[in-house]
């Protein structure tokens, strides 16, 4: 922590403190990314006021005008003053409420960020009352005092003028079209859901509704009213439940659509305890079970509402409150995807049952319409009256006929039927996943592995623990009931993007890369990193095969690295995608080089369970969140951006006495795009680590027993302590041993 003076160090720059304005409004921006999350803000605090009619009206795709109009409960003359404030709420007083919070919004910022990107007006009326409010907002505070007026039950909330002072964000979005599309989609969404409740949405002065629905006790009723008869009849009832601490605690229940149902985009509408969220694992999972049942089908239409235990459910995870984490996310998402499978299959079977009672002649093996929307045929085929065995050869003796699996012909006694359900069965199996059965269970002992190696006391403090903040490049100070932790992040992000390699393993979302990076090159890039002095033209030869190998070697392994953990290689040895290892999280990519270096180097690829192992610390040592490769610029780093007799890079004294003369202007400038990108990566970093890692491990890490005694936790004494011994950091190392062994 020692600071050593010297005479030539100029003065840091100087930090400005943002202007107050200016931060609320970057926040305010964060919160409401386009007019459809206001309205969303909005139609929830609506629903939660307990409205049962409410009605959007939108001008210009919500730019200029965005209404929403409830019959709630109205707010309290008293409370109109601070209702645009930043952080009030009616929802919520103290942190622990945020676990078992019912109600859809909680922070108390939405309202507030309204006002400070757009201009407000609240008109309310409580019960009892003669005569409402109405009163203006901006930059969070009133306009004017709240002016009676006349008023019908409820609340109407107008935002005009959206961004008005964000002109890059007003442009991109004025170019676009969709932002009535999407937001005439969210209230379809919540329509189909909130049954009990009257949702109308219309471009304002329109006399026709695009989403008119009116509260009706059947859900069916509802979507067939919303999303049209040619959806509501084409729909299954979905239901799932657990109750299983151990394993996983939910309840499911929802419609998903047949073999008859064709679009062109899956359409998903998730709530998970009553909150309209996505979980693209979820869906995922489900698509997948379409593409292999009814790959004529495969963009399915999916209604469904998850109820969890409320602590189970991370929604703090993201400002817009979108995408969620579920605790035992992975568990779920796989119950859910075998029931939406066996009810696609029971409901082919079915149909194939029906039709057989009712087909005329036996003799002749006959394929149902149904059971043509299985499987593709080749073009032309589709015509029924086609013989069926010109189309396919319906032998079973015959291995070939790859449609054989999912054509049943009448002639089936009883048995034969069963073994024909078998190969139906194991052809899904096999088209999900090329191997299952085999990688499975080499996966789940990695998994097992991880849980039997779970240390109660840290899972424990990881659960429970609140981060206070960073206290250096490595170390986050945590606290736990009344002690402190110094947590290393770099270790605990590792072994976290590590498990998730492993329980996302076949399952994963991709990260595109924005060109694709021709691995031999990225080879190169790490050898040269690797050893700098070693500078000679043999050993550059030698470099030049060593990528050269591990370039092949990589492109022969490219089928299994792609369908396994969505790392994918073309046939050109360009690396262009990668798994998404935590939502929200993309890692550093100035590390791809070393990470393609380790896996060639690194990676056992003789057996099983060793590879996905080794692969999955590749990539968990990648994706970890490493101190940026640009030295912090806060504190001691700063000298590294300071011109002059510094050199560019402190470590590196040969180049330091170039920077002269007419370079001077020019690495100003060069220095200043630096620094800034420091400050970037460094904010982000510690973005990522509060918001992204932390509320993730509470989700999803199980940290090792090894954790307890190699320093990822570290003890402080007592609150006291610190605050006594300035320098506890470094000079106290009793805490390093105190206390984890014996938790
Ligand atoms: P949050 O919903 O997170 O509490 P908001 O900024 O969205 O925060 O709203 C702040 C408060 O304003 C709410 O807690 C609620 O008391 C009140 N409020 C907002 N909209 C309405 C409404 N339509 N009807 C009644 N009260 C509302
Ligand atoms: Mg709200």
């Amino acid at each position: 922590m020692e600071f050593e003076p010297t005479e030539e160090v100029k003065e840091p720059p100087r930090i400005h403190r943002l202007d107050e304005s200016v931060v609320n409004r970057i926040a305010a921006g964060e919160v409401i990314q386009r007019p459809v999350s206001a309205v969303k803000e909005l139609v929830e605090n609506s629903l939660d006021a307990s409205s049962t009619s409410i009605s959007v009206a939108v001008k210009d795709g919500g730019l200029k005008l965005i209404q929403v109009s409830d019959d709630g409960h109205g707010i309290r003359y008293e409370d109109l003053p601070i209702l645009c404030e930043r952080h009030t709420t009616s929802k919520l007083s103290k942190y622990e409420d945020l676990q078992s919070i019912k109600s859809m919004g909680f922070r108390g910022e939405a309202l507030a960020s309204m006002t400070y990107v757009g201009h407000v007006t609240v008109t309310t009326i409580t019960r009892g009352q003669l005569h409402g409010y109405r009163v203006s907002y901006r930059d969070g505070v009133m306009e004017h005092e709240p002016k009676a007026c006349a008023a019908v039950k409820g609340t109407q909330i107008v935002i005009e003028n959206l961004f008005y002072n964000m002109i890059a964000r007003r442009k991109t979005l004025q170019n676009s079209t969709d932002d009535y599309t999407k937001i005439v989609d969210l209230l379809s969404r919540f329509a189909i859901h909130h049954i009990d409740v009257n949702f109308s949405c219309r471009k304002h002065g329109a006399a026709r509704a695009d989403v008119h629905s009116v509260a009706t006790p059947s859900r069916l009723n509802a979507i067939k009213s919303v999303y049209g008869l040619s959806v509501a009849q084409n729909l299954i009832k979905i239901e799932a439940a657990d109750n299983d601490p151990s394993s996983s605690v939910f309840e499911m229940d929802g419609f998903i659509s047949n073999s008859n149902y064709v679009a062109k985009k899956t359409t998903m509408v998730l709530f998970i305890n009553d909150r309209l969220v996505e979980c693209t694992a979820l869906k995922r999972a489900i698509e997948v079970v379409y593409a292999a049942t009814l790959p004529k089908a495969s963009k399915p239409f999916i209604y469904m509402s998850i109820i969890l235990p409320p602590e189970h459910v991370d929604v703090n995870m993201h400002p817009t409150k979108r995408e969620v984490s579920l605790l035992n996310q992975e568990v779920i998402v796989e119950k859910i995807q075998s029931v939406v499978e066996s009810v696609l299959r029971n409901s082919n079977e079915s149909r194939t049952f029906q039709e057989q009672a009712v087909e005329a002649s036996p003799s002749v093996p006959s394929v149902t319409s149904n059971d043509l929307n299985l499987s593709p045929l080749p073009s032309g085929s589709k015509s029924q009256k086609v013989p069926v065995h010109k189309i396919v050869r319906t032998d079973s003796t015959d291995p070939a006929g790859r449609l054989h699996a999912y054509l049943y012909s009448n002639t089936q006694r009883p048995l034969e039927r069963d073994s024909s359900l078998t190969a139906v069965r194991s052809s899904v199996r096999q088209r999900r996943n090329l191997k299952e059965t085999a990688d499975l269970t080499s996966i789940q002992e990695l998994i097992n592995d991880v849980d039997s190696k779970c240390h109660s006391g840290l899972l424990d403090i990881v659960r429970q623990c609140t981060y206070v903040g960073m206290a250096d490049d490595v170390f986050a100070l945590l606290q736990h009931n009344t002690h402190l932790y110094l947590a290393n992040v770099v270790n605990l992000s590792k072994e976290l993007m590590y498990q998730q390699a492993l329980r996302r393993f076949a399952h994963f979302n991709a990260i595109q890369l924005s060109e694709p990076a021709p691995l031999h090159e990225l080879i190169m890039l790490a050898l040269k990193e690797e050893d700098l002095d070693l500078e000679s033209i043999e050993n550059d030869d030698l470099k030049e095969k060593i990528a050269d190998m591990n370039a092949q070697l990589l492109k022969q392994k490219a089928e299994m690295l792609e369908e396994y953990f969505c790392i994918f290689i073309d046939s050109d040895g360009n690396l262009s995608r990668l798994p998404i290892l935590l939502d929200q999280y993309t890692p550093d990519m100035d590390r791809v080089p070393e990470f393609v270096l380790c896996l060639g180097n690194d990676v056992d690829w003789e057996e099983e369970k060793n590879c996905f192992q080794s692969i999955a610390a590749a990539l968990g040592n990648f994706y970890a969140m490493h101190p940026p490769l640009l030295p912090n610029p806060s504190g001691k780093g700063l000298e590294f951006y300071r011109k002059g007799k510094h050199g560019k890079n402190p470590q590196d004294g040969e180049n330091s006495s170039s920077h002269v003369g007419d370079g001077i202007a020019i690495e100003d400038e060069f220095e200043h795009e630096l620094l800034s990108e420091a400050e970037t990566a460094w904010a982000q970093r510690e973005w990522s680590i509060q918001h992204v890692l932390f509320p993730s491990m509470r989700l999803f890490l199980k940290p090792p027993n090894s954790m307890a005694v190699n320093g990822t936790f570290v003890r402080v004494a007592s609150l006291e302590k610190l605050y006594k011994d300035q320098n506890w950091i470094k000079n106290d190392t009793r805490f390093l041993e105190a206390g984890l062994r014996k938790d």
